[in-house]
């Protein structure tokens, strides 16, 4: 079982399809119970549209900042 934080960990990971199967699944199980990280993985998407395509460099750090800003606001 993964938790929401290792989640927030995985998910460039898992948009750039370089989770293994096992992680994968674990991942989506954990999607299919958790309101606030599905949540989170649209704002993620949303946010790769924006830019027009998954950056070469990882997530830029005041986008991933931002992103777990707000996921943090939804915990509350
Ligand atoms: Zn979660």
């Amino acid at each position: 079982m993964i938790t929401c934080r290792d989640l927030t960990e995985l998910v460039t990971d898992y948009l750039e399809g370089r989770l293994s199967l096992l992680e994968r699944i674990k991942f989506q199980f954990h999607l299919g119970m958790c309101s606030h990280c599905r949540a989170y993985i649209r704002q993620m998407k949303q946010t790769i549209q924006m830019l027009g395509k998954l950056p070469e460099e990882p997530i830029p750090p005041d986008i991933r900042e931002e992103l777990l800003r707000r996921f943090q606001n939804w915990k509350r």
